[in-house]
């Protein structure tokens, strides 16, 4: 076993768009698991855009990294040592041991991966905590019907990809919208929805009233900003709007918007079209997860649901592609290989 291992943590809070001062790497020793401990060694780690809010600090619905503390992530993990009676070596785990090469572990939160039923990188994606998301915030919140329209925004990314693709299956029209002809093609012809407005291209708005003759029933809120701004004149009455991230503004939080005051008339919007907006986060949905593993499964295996990985090699690559990440550089969802999968 290799003695080296390391880590990267947070150097520095952001103000505004991360920079790479922001990231320490560290070099560490292979830390030696205690009684009832297990040693992992980190295979994948899932970057997800929640990471820019853990990096500042302020009201949110979790902790923030302290500084010098090491960046939170999902992992996907071999056990390489093991101390603890319910995992043995070479078990492959879903874990959340954060931006390291090595982890120790008391086996709370690990959950075994079988790596002959998926990829074991899946774990972290389409079979994973964005495939929950975009599962859940429909069957609890979007609820798209046979006919009904639904939009949403980083649609060829690891949430947005799915949530169209599960609207198709319930019988909906699915309108997404993405940034650049590339991500477009790709939602369009290798995803199946209907239409892919690129949201760099001018005339957004109008573009949208096209692409929507009916008007819009669901809108899976992914990004906020001028995507958000687009889609309100065209909600229909009862509209649902499942509100899962607002990544325009995560570099951003903090100050008010420039500009008039858009609050009363988007308010006199919610009264006079009986609009639901709702925000979640994937785990108030946990009773779902059973439910989303085996429909998921299944609609993979069936090619129902297509999905694409965006990887980046080695732990270093992490600040940087995370940064990539926050501004549209990924093309499906990001991950790192910390190290080589043995599966
Ligand atoms: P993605 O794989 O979709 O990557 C993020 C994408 O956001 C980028 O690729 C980019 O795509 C798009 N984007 C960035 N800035 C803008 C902008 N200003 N306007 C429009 N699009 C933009 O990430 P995820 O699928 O992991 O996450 C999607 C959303 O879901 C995020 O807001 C995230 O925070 C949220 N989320 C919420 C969860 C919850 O529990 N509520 C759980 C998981 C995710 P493009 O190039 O197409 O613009």
């Amino acid at each position: 076993m290799s003695s080296k291992a390391q880590r990267i943590v947070l150097a520095a809070r952001p103000a505004g768009e991360p920079k790479t001062s922001d990231f320490r790497l560290e070099d560490m020793a292979v830390p030696i698991p205690g009684e009832g401990q297990v040693l992992l060694r980190t295979i994948w780690l899932s970057l997800d855009p929640y990471m820019r809010g853990r990096m500042s600090e302020g009201p949110s619905y979790a902790e923030p990294v302290p500084i010098d503390g090491v960046m939170e992530g999902g992992t996907v993990a071999e056990v390489i040592a093991s101390n603890n009676a319910h995992f043995s070596k070479g078990d492959i785990v879903l874990s959340h041991s954060g931006w390291q090469t090595h982890a120790l572990s008391d086996g709370r939160g690990l959950r075994k991966l079988d790596p002959k039923l998926a990829p074991i990188s899946t774990a972290l994606g389409v079979l994973g905590m964005p495939g929950m998301t975009a599962y859940t915030g429909l069957h609890e919140i979007g609820k798209p019907k046979a006919g009904e329209t639904l939009v949403v925004a980083a649609a060829s990314g690891a949430v947005g990809s799915a949530v169209g693709q599960i609207a198709r299956i319930a019988g909906a029209r699915a309108v997404g919208i993405a940034g650049g002809a590339e991500k477009c093609r790709y939602v369009k012809e290798e995803l199946g929805f209907d239409e892919c407005l690129d949201h760099r291209a001018p005339d957004l708005a109008a573009r949208l009233k096209e692409a929507c003759p009916k008007g819009i029933d669901v809108y899976f809120e992914n990004v906020g900003g001028k995507v958000w701004e687009a889609v309100v004149p065209r909600l229909n009455n009862f509209a649902r709007v499942p509100v899962c991230g607002l990544i325009a503004d995560y570099n951003s939080f903090g100050g008010d918007a420039p500009g008039p005051n858009r609050m009363p008339a988007l308010m006199r919007a919610i009264l006079v079209k009986r609009l639901t907006l709702r925000g979640f986060i994937v785990r108030d949905f946990a009773a779902l997860h059973d439910a989303f593993l085996r429909d998921m499964a299944k609609w993979l295996r069936e090619g129902k649901v297509k999905h694409r990985e965006f990887v980046t090699e080695g732990l270093a690559s992490a600040p940087e592609a995370f940064m990539g990440l926050l501004k549209g550089a990924n093309f499906g969802k990001q991950l790192v290989r910390v190290g080589p999968d043995p599966t």
